[in-house]
């Protein structure tokens, strides 16, 4: 009978798996973070001192790059890397649906057009091929996201790029720490967008860094976060004044990261092996024990590349189920698993359909959206805790299953 009630599904009256709700993400702080960012504020500098440079050349130096610009926060670094390579009216990037609307936002920023490309059915990342495709005339730069923290075809996207001579940005957002072809993520693209937000990997609070090799970019992009304006005289048109002069090159804006950002930004880069190990250990575990659910398709990861699994999502199979992923993702809340879905598809928000954006540009995209569920992932998570989102995810698809 206890079996029983247990078994029925939490929407329906019975009891949930847990009694309080797991979150699909959450930040992770210690007391050294915390001592960290209390230091900083016992300091002179509360804003762009010495623990942004500290921060910048930490996370150049773990991805394998020789500069890194820290912004306020990962959508306003995208901005940059666009201005930096000089997306102006009428230029287009291409970039892939399956993301987050910062991506493409970015582009629209500085005024440029976004071409969506549709992405793999299995990696979900975007198809070089459908990309390759998109390219014309006014095509500026490509924009490729490592979906959940699998590298995008880093090599053919740069190849392809070369070719045609475009800038590569890669959203980077969920991969830090990935690997592709035996190299770190942020040693290969033009520039490489990491983003700290209390969701990533690890936290700034807020924030986010491009990191790049070219002294071009670097330059472009410190101008463009305060302002444009330089302080440096060799690029000054007005030689001869006094040393309070400086001059505004650019319509640049107020995106700087604070020194309490970057603290605690530095504090958690400690952490990073660490956290993403156990990503990886928890993704790993997941695969093991939903392997054998039938309804449901399970990461796909290539050979060549180790992911940083920021997420970890299932796709329902809804042929085989009798639900759809409202219903399901709605049982699944009610068992107390935090399920999500990433991401509602860009070109179908209302603000892209205005552009002339819509249904059918991208079936790939919008067809596995339609089985999308973002499982609990995050470093703090205990084997209870995957065991209670394994058994929520058993319990509720084997009640729905044909
Ligand atoms: C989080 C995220 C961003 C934006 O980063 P913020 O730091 O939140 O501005 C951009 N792209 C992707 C894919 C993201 O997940």
């Amino acid at each position: 009978m206890a079996k029983l009630k247990h078994q029925q599904l939490a929407i329906l009256g019975g009891e949930p798996v847990r009694e309080t709700l797991l979150p699909y993400g959450r930040q992770w702080i210690d007391e050294a973070d915390i001592e960290a960012v209390v230091e900083t504020l016992k300091s002179p500098f509360l804003t762009q001192g010495p623990k942004i440079k500290a921060f910048e050349e930490a996370v150049a130096g773990y991805a394998g790059a020789k500069y890194a610009v820290a912004f306020s926060n990962g959508t306003a670094a995208l901005h940059g890397a666009c201005f930096a390579a000089g997306i102006g009216e009428g230029d287009e990037a291409i970039t892939t649906p399956m993301t987050f609307a910062a991506s493409a936002n970015c582009v629209r920023y500085c005024g440029g057009n976004v071409v969506f490309a549709d992405i793999e059915p299995d990696t979900y990342n975007i198809d070089v091929n459908r990309m390759k495709a998109l390219i014309g005339k006014r095509t500026k730069a490509v924009i490729p996201v490592d979906f959940t923290g699998q590298p995008a075809d880093l090599d053919e996207i740069m190849e392809t790029a070369k070719t045609h001579n475009l800038i590569v940005i890669e959203d980077a957002a969920h991969s830090i720490g990935a690997v592709y072809k035996n190299r770190r993520v942020g040693s290969i693209a033009d520039m490489t967008m990491f983003s700290f937000h209390p969701v990533k990997h690890v936290t700034s609070g807020e924030g986010g860094v491009i990191v790049t090799d070219s002294e071009h970019f670097y330059e472009r992009l410190l101008l463009f976060r305060s302002h444009g304006i330089t302080r440096n005289r060799d690029m000054m048109h007005n030689t001869g004044e006094g040393e309070w002069y400086y001059e505004m090159h650019e319509l640049g804006f107020n995106y700087r990261m604070t020194d309490i950002q970057a603290a605690l930004g530095l504090s958690q880069l400690r952490k990073l092996n660490e956290f993403t190990a156990r990503r990886r250990q928890i993704a790993s575990r997941y695969t093991e024990l939903l392997s054998s659910i039938p309804g449901i398709v399970l990461p796909y990861q290539k050979q060549d590349r180790q992911s940083s699994w920021h997420l970890y999502i299932i796709r329902l199979e809804l042929d085989r189920l009798s639900a759809d992923r409202n219903m399901i993702f709605a049982a699944l809340r009610k068992e107390n698993i935090g399920v999500n879905v990433h991401y509602v598809p860009v070109h179908l928000h209302p603000y892209y359909r205005r552009l002339g954006c819509g249904k059918g540009l991208a079936p790939a995209a919008e067809s596995v959206y339609e089985g999308f569920i973002t499982l609990p992932l995050f470093p703090a998570m205990t084997e209870t805790d995957i065991l209670d989102v394994v058994s929520a995810v058993e319990k509720v698809i084997g009640h729905y299953a044909k």
